[in-house]
C-alpha cells in the first residue's frame, strides 16, 4: 500500500550532530539566558538577513510578536486597535490582544491575497484615533510587493508597522530585498511546521536597536541592565539547544530553499492550463506549502476529495479566518471588522498543496494528479 503524502514533512539535524552541539552546551554548563550558541545563532540570522539588522531570538514566534508590539507601539489598556488581515493565523490577534490592543480585522486585496491598502486607508480616514498602529502580515509568509505602500501609509499617519512575517524566513520582497528587514521591525517563527525550523522558537528583527534592547529586555522578565524588573516582562527566551538547532539549519537552508522552490515550480508548470491561481511572489518565498485558488467552492471541495482518495494531506488556509474562530464570534467586543468579502471568497476556494524540502518525483506526481482529476 502507498503510504500518505504528509501536509509538512520537517527536516532536522541528524542525532549525532545534535549529539555534538548538546556536548559543547553541557561542557560550557550554559543552557538558556543568552548563551554563546543563542548569541551566535541570532548574529548569524543578522548576517543571513543582510547588513543593517538587529536580531532578538525568542521561545517562539507569538512571544517574538508580542515583544514587536509592546517595543514598536508600547502597551495598551485594550482601548485602542491594531489594523490586522483576518485571514492570517489566529496567533496573531492574540498576541496583539496581549500586548493590550484589540483588533481591527480589515480584508485582503483580491490579487496578492495581501492585506489591502485601501481597507486600511478607509479604516484610518474613518477611525485615526482609535487605531495605535498596524500589524501587517506577509500571508503565508509571501513578501508583500507592495511593502513601500505601507511603510509609506503607516508613515503618513504617523503609526508604527509591525510585520508578521512568521513563516517567512528565506522569503524576498524582491531580488536581493529579504523579507525581515522593513517595517518598524518583523517577526518570523522557527516552529517545527515553518520551512525554517528549529522545534519552537521565533526571532524578532529591527534597525532599530533599542527595539531589539527593550524586546530582549522583554524576554528576560522585564529585567534592565542589573536584576531589577523595569517593565513588565515575560520569559520569553531562546534555550541553547534550540539555537544550535539553528545554526545548523542555516548551513544547508539555502539548498533547501532553492528545492522547495523547484517543487513550487513545477506544480505551476504542471498545472498551467487548469484555472487554478497561485498567489503573487509565492516563487520567491519560503513556501511553506503552496496554495491554490479554485474558481468555485464546488471545485475547491473537489480537488480536496480527490486529495485525500490518492492519501494526499492537503489543508486549506486560513480557513476559518481569525474573526470567525469562536474567541471572536462569541465576545464582539474584542474585536472590530470592516468588509471581509475578499477574505470569505478565498476561504472558500483556497486549496494548500504540501511542500516538502525533498519531495520524491513520485509523490509530486501523486500531488498534480490529484488535484488535476478534481479540477475538471
Ligand atoms: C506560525 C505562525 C505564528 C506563530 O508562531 P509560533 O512560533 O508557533 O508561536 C504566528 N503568525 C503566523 C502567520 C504563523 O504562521
Amino acid at each position: 500500500m502507498r503510504s500518505e503524502i504528509p501536509f509538512i514533512r520537517p527536516s532536522f539535524p541528524a542525532p549525532a550532530e545534535l549529539a555534538l552541539d548538546f556536548g559543547e552546551i553541557v561542557e560550557a554548563n550554559w543552557y538558556t539566558n543568552f548563551g554563546p550558541k543563542e548569541r551566535r545563532f541570532s548574529r548569524a540570522l543578522g548576517d543571513y538577513l543582510g547588513s543593517d539588522v538587529h536580531v532578538a531570538t525568542f521561545a517562539n514566534g507569538t512571544l517574538a510578536l508580542i515583544a514587536a508590539i509592546r517595543a514598536s507601539i508600547g502597551t495598551g489598556g485594550r482601548d485602542k486597535y491594531l489594523l490586522m488581515p483576518s485571514f492570517t493565523f489566529v496567533a496573531a490577534a492574540e498576541a496583539a490582544l496581549w500586548a493590550g490592543y484589540r483588533p481591527w480585522f480589515i480584508d485582503i486585496d483580491h490579487d496578492t491575497w495581501q492585506p489591502s491598502l485601501s481597507a486600511a486607508r478607509a479604516a484610518l480616514q474613518s477611525s485615526r484615533n482609535d487605531i495605535a498602529g498596524i500589524q501587517l502580515a506577509n500571508i503565508f509568509g509571501v513578501g508583500n510587493l507592495a511593502i513601500a505602500d505601507w511603510e509609506q501609509l503607516a508613515a503618513e499617519w504617523g503609526l508604527p508597522l509591525v510585520i508578521d512575517s512568521a513563516a517567512g524566513f528565506g522569503s524576498e520582497y524582491a531580488t536581493d530585498a529579504r523579507v525581515g528587514t522593513r517595517g518598524h521591525c518583523e517577526i518570523f517563527s522557527f516552529h517545527a511546521t515553518k520551512p525554517f525550523a528549529i522545534g519552537e522558537g521565533g526571532a524578532l528583527i529591527s534597525r532599530n536597536p533599542e527595539i531589539i534592547e527593550q524586546a530582549n529586555d522583554f524576554a528576560n522578565f522585564g529585567f534592565s541592565k542589573g536584576r531589577e524588573c523595569v517593565q513588565l516582562g515575560m520569559n520569553a527566551k531562546m534555550q541553547e539547544l534550540n539555537a544550535a538547532i539553528g545554526l545548523r539549519q542555516l548551513v544547508s537552508f539555502d539548498q533547501r530553499l532553492a528545492s522547495r522552490r523547484a517543487v513550487f515550480e513545477c506544480y505551476r508548470a504542471q498545472l498551467l492550463g487548469t484555472e487554478l491561481e497561485f498567489q503573487p511572489n509565492a516563487e520567491s518565498s519560503s513556501l511553506c506549502f503552496a496554495s491554490v485558488r479554485c474558481t468555485s467552492a464546488e471545485q475547491k471541495s473537489s480537488i480536496m476529495n480527490s486529495l485525500f482518495a490518492s492519501q494526499v494531506q492537503a489543508r486549506d488556509y486560513y480557513n476559518p479566518p481569525q474573526h470567525l474562530h469562536p474567541l471572536f464570534e462569541a465576545n464582539r467586543e474584542l474585536s472590530r471588522n470592516t468588509d471581509l468579502s475578499t477574505t470569505l471568497d478565498l476561504c472558500s476556494s483556497i486549496v494548500s498543496l504540501p511542500v516538502h524540502d525533498h519531495m520524491d518525483p513520485g509523490d509530486l506526481a501523486r500531488v498534480i494528479n490529484a488535484v488535476r482529476a478534481g479540477s475538471r
